[in-house]
This record gives structure tokens, C-alpha cells and sequence, in this order.
């Protein structure tokens, strides 16, 4: 439930509020926007009275939630969510763009792919360092050693770091190198990962699981922000549907809901989504005219040699082309890079 109060209530009337429902055992999450302050509710409602809060001075409505998830609510919290990761917001006013190799392979690679995407454009320079692999004989990343590749790109280029975490080892070791953690799709309801993953207080990155519907994805998002980590950025990744045209489905109607749904930021990677890649760039621009907070893009310096996902990486001339292209859907959705 959210209680909405009048138009400039004044701060003793909200604390007064707050006050009254947490003397009940419920915890209460405060949103306050240009016009008005809402109190969010998370707890068992059978508690409170709300015909008695209903009386209290400036108390608007009380209105209830009938989703699942709370924090993660649009309604709890109706003005966007700005993440923090490094020198760079992940919000409505910016495109992201977080581009690097599938893997980190050695430390010429990931260095040399760091530089030509700083020097596109991209914020961010990804990187896997754990490889949550389909087959156990493929390739399952340089672990700890790849991450301080990516510490050491992040020192020479001035780029953010992302890498995907697998386990509560690999949390421990990324929080010493990068900015930010990525929750691949395999593990977007390994609920004791999102657990911990809230626990280190990182920004995180939560793609959406290979089969999970929007209200799943909403649902483990609010794993993490329940632990008191509201820094939570979603990714649409593409979905398992019976077309074997590309890898998987890319859902960009997934953005327009989650929008609608959420106050969380969302980005969109076309290269997982269709593992081809000639159509990641015209879905890339297709995911910034439709509202996408940024992009999640891989590029590689050699795909034909590439120890991961060649098919759908971009070259650096490619990518570099796609970031000029994009510059004018960056202009007219109102956003910088
Ligand atoms: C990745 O980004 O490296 C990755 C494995 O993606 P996903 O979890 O979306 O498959
Ligand atoms: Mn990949």
C-alpha cells in the first residue's frame, strides 16, 4: 500500500505518518517528488488501521499495491530512478552504453577493446571474467586475473567496469576491481545470488532471465533493493520463443512495460538477444527510440577468433559507425551520452 499526502504536506505531518506505521512492525520507504511525498508500505497491511491513518493531518489516499513486488513499483516510487556507477548516471537524461568482448581473454585484448570503445563513445567497458557457460568445456573466464584487466582498463581509459558475478566468491573479488556487478540471465532467480548481491551495497546490473516474464524480472529486482540496495539497473536481453532465426527474441515491447511498471532504468543488449551481428546495430537505435537507458553491446577486435559469442560481436569499425549513427535517436529521445 502507498500513502499518498496532499500537496505540500509539511515534513512533520510525513514523519508523523511514518511514525504510525512503523510503531506497528512495518517498514515505510519515502518518495519525494516536486509535488507531492508518498509513503510506501511494505509489510503485512492486516496491522495498520486505515481508517485512522486516513484521519491523520494531510493524508491524501491510502492506496493499495496489488503487485508483488513493492520497492521496484512504479507507484511506491513514480519519479525515475538515477544509478550512480563511477563518474557516470544511469538515468533519463543519458544513453549508456556498456560495450567490450564477451569474455576477457588476455590483457592485450581486453586493453586494445577497451580503447577503441572509449574512444566511440561507450561509458563503459564489459568484460566477462566468470563465464556461466552452457557447456562445461567451454571456456569459463580468466576469474580474479580478468578482473584486474578490467581495474586496469578502467585506470588507463577512464571507462566504467562491469562483469557478470556467479557466486558469492566472484561478488567478493569484483568489489575490489569494478563499479559495477552484472546478474547474467541464467542466474536472474538464483535468489540467494540477488541476495548478496544487495548485500554489497554495488550497483547491479540484472538482465532478465532466459524464460522469465517481466513480472519474474520485477520480482528479482526487488530481491536485491529489499536488501537496501536500490541501485538497480534491468537488462533486456531477448527471450526463449520457437523462432530459431536469431539466438533469441528480442522483447523491446519489455521496454515500454517496464517503464510503465517501474521507475527502474532499463537497457537493452541486441547482441545477446540475436547473436548475429548484423542486426544488432538497427536494433540498438530501435531500442533508443523506444526509451532504452542504454545499451549493452559486445565488440571484439577479432570475432573469428573470439573464445566467446564471434557471431554477434561487432567489429570496431562497425560499432564505431553504429555510435555516429546513433547520435541523432540520442538527440531527438532527449538524452546526452
Ligand atoms: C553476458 O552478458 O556475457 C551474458 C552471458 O549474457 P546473458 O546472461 O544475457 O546470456
Ligand atoms: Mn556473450
Amino acid at each position: 500500500m502507498i500513502i499518498v499526502m496532499k500537496p505540500n504536506a509539511p515534513e512533520t505531518a510525513v514523519k508523523s505518518v511514518q511514525e504510525a506505521v512503523e510503531s506497528k512492525g512495518l517498514e515505510t520507504h519515502l518518495s519525494q517528488g516536486k509535488q507531492v511525498t508518498i509513503i510506501g508500505i511494505v509489510g503485512d497491511k492486516n496491522k495498520i488501521c486505515n481508517e485512522n491513518l486516513q484521519l491523520m493531518p494531510y493524508v491524501d489516499k491510502l492506496v493499495p499495491i496489488t503487485e508483488s513486488y513493492k520497492l521496484t513499483n512504479k507507484k511506491f516510487h513514480p519519479e525515475p530512478t538515477r544509478v550512480k556507477v563511477g563518474n557516470h548516471v544511469i538515468g533519463p537524461d543519458t544513453l549508456t552504453v556498456m560495450a567490450g568482448p564477451c569474455a576477457v581473454e588476455t590483457e592485450d585484448q581486453l586493453m586494445l577493446i577497451a580503447k577503441e570503445v572509449k574512444k566511440a563513445g561507450a561509458q563503459f567497458v564489459r568484460g566477462g571474467a566468470y563465464k556461466p557457460r552452457t557447456s562445461p568445456y567451454s571456456f569459463q573466464g580468466l576469474e580474479e586475473e580478468g578482473l584486474k584487466y578490467m581495474a586496469e582498463a578502467k585506470k588507463e581509459y577512464g571507462l566504467n567496469t562491469i562483469c557478470e558475478v556467479i557466486n558469492e566468491a566472484a561478488i567478493e573479488a569484483s568489489a575490489k576491481y569494478v563499479d559495477m556487478l552484472q546478474i547474467g540471465a541464467r542466474n536472474m532467480q538464483n535468489f540467494h545470488l540477488l541476495k548478496e548481491a544487495g548485500k554489497s551495497g554495488m550497483p547491479v546490473l540484472l538482465k532478465r532471465g532466459l524464460a522469465a516474464t517481466i513480472d519474474e524480472w520485477l520480482n528479482a529486482a526487488e530481491y536485491i533493493i529489499s536488501e537496501g540496495n536500490p541501485n538497480v539497473v534491468l537488462c533486456e536481453r531477448g527471450i526463449r520463443t520457437y523462432e530459431t532465426a536469431t539466438r533469441n527474441t528480442l522483447d523491446l515491447s519489455a521496454v515500454c512495460v517496464v517503464k510503465e511498471k517501474s521507475h527502474l532504468p532499463i537497457i537493452v543488449d541486441p547482441s545477446h538477444a540475436t547473436g548475429v551481428y548484423s542486426y544488432v546495430s538497427p536494433l540498438a537505435k530501435a531500442s533508443v527510440a523506444c526509451g532504452a537507458d542504454g545499451l549493452m553491446i559486445e565488440v571484439h577486435n577479432d570475432p573469428e577468433h573470439a573464445l566467446s559469442d564471434g557471431p554477434q560481436s561487432l567489429r570496431f569499425s562497425t560499432f564505431n559507425t553504429l555510435m555516429q549513427e546513433m547520435a541523432d535517436y540520442i538527440r531527438l529521445a532527449g538524452r546526452t551520452l
